[in-house]
């Protein structure tokens, strides 16, 4: 009889104490509030400490070029649809019809979107997810994809190629994104966990650079960068961000987590690449080089001209 009862209490006084299963950023940590952070995310999901973990740092010269990383196809991407977003207490999420889809990029099938959601700094501060040469960025975008076979993300998450999530950072500008209005306006709305809205229309491709800016990328097999951290995604991070106003990155730390604070820092830190290796596509870089190229000949030719 002890040994069934001991156990039992056990279980019940981790619970209490650690609230496991209930994960949370490190910025909403407190006394009051001992839910699990980051480096404690394994006792909500053991495959948070896992291997090949998401997000990294992307050191640029070790990443590999890979001529098979061709550019994307965006199938209707530009298809307008009428979103509804909500905050669900970790992040604001759009659901996306599943009709918008991409290939090529030397993804091994076609995905289809699912939903987007974003990650961000305390106002308008570092905060995107994965950092290029440490650099961190205010805040990143992902839009996750699953094979088009698929009708559900679980069941995707159970292929280890069964995600494709595009990610894409911002960087602060001077003037306001307009095609950001109808997203920025709708967070007035959601400042609450669970509350949604639904928005005007929007398109995918509003929210990203325009396609022939989008050649420049970087790949790496991954997670998923919230519990369960699932290890099925394939990522790309796209070299060229998205510009917004800081008045609009400072709108996201509007938004509130369940106990009322500002929703800021929901990023996971980088995590160990143990091994794993970082393509780059074949045209990443390659645009800085020639463009120096036509420098170069320009200033060449201007020296032999005769005056
Ligand atoms: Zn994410």
């Amino acid at each position: 009889m002890q040994q069934l009862i001991l156990p039992v209490l056990l279980t019940s006084f981790w619970t209490a104490c650690t609230g496991a299963g209930d994960w949370c950023y490190q910025t909403q940590f407190t006394c009051d509030h001992q839910c699990n952070t980051p480096e404690k995310w394994n006792h909500a999901n053991n495959a948070c400490a896992g291997k090949s973990q998401s997000p990294i740092n992307v050191v640029t010269r070790k990443a590999l070029k890979d001529e098979r990383l061709t550019p994307f196809q965006f199938t209707n991407y530009q298809q307008i649809f009428k979103g509804t977003i909500k905050n669900n207490g970790h992040s604001v999420q759009v659901g996306v019809p599943h009709v918008s889809t991409i290939s090529g990029g030397g993804l091994p099938t076609t995905y289809k979107a699912v939903q987007f959601h974003l990650h961000w700094g305390t106002n308008g501060g570092p905060g995107s997810e994965h950092t290029i040469d440490g650099e961190q960025y205010p805040m990143e975008l992902h839009i996750v994809h699953m094979k088009q076979d698929y009708t559900d993300l679980t069941t995707a998450l159970s292929d280890p190629e069964g995600v494709a999530v595009l990610g894409f950072f911002y960087e602060r500008s001077n003037s306001g994104n307009r095609k950001y209005e109808p997203i920025i306006n709708a967070l007035q709305k959601i400042k609450a966990t669970n509350a949604n809205t639904s928005f005007s229309e929007v398109s995918l491709t509003q929210l990203i650079p325009s396609e022939q800016n989008l050649t420049s990328f970087y790949r790496y097999k991954g997670s998923l960068t919230t519990p369960g951290c699932t290890e099925a995604v394939i990522w790309t991070l796209f070299e060229n961000p998205i510009p917004l106003s800081m008045e609009q990155l400072k709108a996201f730390s509007d938004l509130k987590f369940h106990d009322g604070k500002p929703m800021v820092g929901t990023f996971r830190p980088v995590q160990p690449l143990n091994g794993r290796q970082v393509f780059r596509s074949g045209s990443a870089l390659i645009l800085a080089s020639s463009a120096l190229l036509a420098a170069a000949m320009a200033a060449a030719l201007g020296l032999s001209q005769p005056n």
